[in-house]
């Protein structure tokens, strides 16, 4: 696993420990592993009109959150940098 080291680019250390915390009881840390989002902002509600959460897809576990911000660094490529 490399994850921490791409996570530190985007990530304060503060969010950092909270993934560690969601990694090892897999669960998305964007909704808690529940799978949904209580209060889903406006730019996700335009995109969807399920509360399922953007960071997991509704699935709720950290590996599949994982799969997705890697999807999503990918296509956005290097505008961090
Ligand atoms: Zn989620």
């Amino acid at each position: 696993m490399s994850l921490g080291k791409s996570f530190n680019q985007w990530k304060n250390a503060r969010e950092h420990k909270h993934l560690e915390k969601m990694k090892r009881s897999n669960r998305c840390p964007e909704c808690y592993g529940q799978g949904f989002l209580l209060y889903p902002s406006l730019m996700y509600s335009l995109h969807s009109d399920t509360l399922f959460c953007p960071g997991c897809e509704g699935s709720g576990r950290f590996n599949d959150w994982v799969t997705i911000q890697e999807r999503e660094k990918h296509t956005e490529d290097e505008q961090v940098e």
